[in-house]
């Protein structure tokens, strides 16, 4: 299937390709393969599908091996795949996942060993952060953090850090959206003798904003539960490599964790996939308009968006590596925790919850939740202060957002 469409663009290939009515009775959408189990065609067949799942054979392009058992692979992750494919420029292969840290700790502990170390951005991921402190150094694997945005600093880690396995990327960084150059880190990657991975968590911009594996790197990862899903009611996760063995690789530890997408999950993400362009459009463009409207608001000490950035290493790392500013907007407000509260309860028709990238927008307080369990000298090199709330702009109409906002923020 992939290479009859491979000429074409992105929103055609997210709906032409991936999927073959024949192989569900002429069905117009795919059908849901719920069976745990799959028939084989005949015991030569058993052996050939068992010698390909062991990586005692590889598949030739084309061949359609017997499927096995949903734990390895079952037809709607698989169909999935080949239609997330295109989503990602730069992609040629996908795996799924039951959510995001599924993905980012599969992908990371397919690569790294005991012994070797992990070069990482922080602010990362809450959940990815206490993975890399509580199992990975734990079991042996260390980190090198180095601050988002700081381009010489994390090229010299890149280069200095004796047997770094990776590179852990996120950008922009969660909740202050501070921007790490990737193609840099991926320069500084390349050039080393033994070249490590560069991994990147592109859940905030991607896939329609920005394209880290057009900028050099290896893997692109998601939570699938925000910008893909779109709608607040699924859990996933997805990675996606340049080059199939790497995704080969983490499909077959996949298998030993047992933590693929469920059939019923995959075909939910798969019938979002063809508006998540449509969406996160939609979501910046309202989320431009209300940041730049409430810029110099009185109640705000400052407001965090990327068409909103002043410093000058951080306009050209956006200009060079983001297409639009995305849906995410932060708030500081001058009265500090009171102020934040009292903005969270007087939401009308924001609502306040944690998780972000749905149709609906959300707000949240980070220091009272997200970020919770972060050190206090993690808080402060995040930015993350008494007075921050985190805004995840949906698709509603922007004006009736801003008016609940304003009112919101009246008086404070
Ligand atoms: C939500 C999120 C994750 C974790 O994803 P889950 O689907 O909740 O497991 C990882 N990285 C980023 C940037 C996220 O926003």
């Amino acid at each position: 299937m992939a290479d009859k469409h491979d000429h074409m663009r992105s929103d055609t290939a997210v709906i032409a390709r991936g999927y073959d009515p024949a192989l569900s009775v002429g069905s117009a959408r795919p059908a849901v393969f719920r069976s745990s189990t799959y028939v084989f065609s005949s015991p030569e067949a058993a052996e050939r599908a068992f010698d390909i799942i062991g990586g005692r054979a590889q598949a030739p392009a084309g061949e359609r091996t017997d499927l096995v058992y949903s734990r390895f692979n079952h037809p709607n992750a698989e169909i999935l795949e080949d239609q997330i494919v295109p989503l990602e420029k730069g992609a040629h292969a996908a795996a799924v996942f039951n959510s995001g840290m599924a993905a980012i700790m599969t992908a990371i502990v397919t690569f790294a060993k005991p012994g070797d170390r992990i070069v990482y951005t922080v602010p990362l991921y809450g959940g990815t952060q206490h993975f890399i402190h509580e199992f990975l150094e734990p079991f042996g694997i260390t980190g090198t953090a180095v601050r988002a945005g700081e381009t010489p600093r994390l090229e010299d880690a890149i280069r200095s850090t004796p047997d770094v396995r990776m590179v852990l990327i996120e950008s922009p960084a969660n909740p202050t959206l501070v921007m790490t150059d990737i193609r840099s880190a991926c320069r500084a990657a390349a050039a080393l003798m033994v070249r490590p991975l560069v991994l990147v968590d592109n859940t905030f911009l991607g896939p329609s904003f920005q394209h880290p594996l057009e900028c050099g790197a290896d893997v692109v990862l998601y939570s699938a539960t925000k910008y893909l899903g779109g709608f607040s009611d699924l859990l996933g996760g997805v990675a996606l490599t340049r080059d199939p063995e790497l995704t080969r690789r983490i499909k077959s530890r996949r298998g030993l964790f047992g933590n693929i997408l469920q059939p019923d999950e995959c075909w939910i993400l798969d019938s979002r996939l063809p508006t998540v362009h449509l969406r996160m459009n939609r979501a910046s463009k309202n989320a431009q308009r209300i940041a730049e409207k409430l810029a110099g608001h009185g109640a705000l000490k400052r407001i965090y968006y990327p068409s909103l950035i002043e410093d000058a290493e951080q306009c050209r790392i956006r200009d060079a590596q983001c297409d639009y500013p995305g849906a995410i907007i932060s708030l500081d407000l001058k009265d500090g925790k009171p102020a934040a509260f009292e903005f969270l309860r007087r939401l009308r028709l924001a609502r306040n919850a944690v998780s972000l990238g749905g149709v609906e927008t959300l707000v949240c307080h980070p220091k009272s939740t997200t970020h919770s369990s972060v050190s206090k000298e993690e808080l402060e090199i995040s930015g993350v202060t008494d007075g921050l709330v985190r805004i995840s702009v949906g698709i509603e109409d922007w004006r009736d957002l801003l008016t609940d906002f304003e009112q919101a923020l009246t008086g404070l």
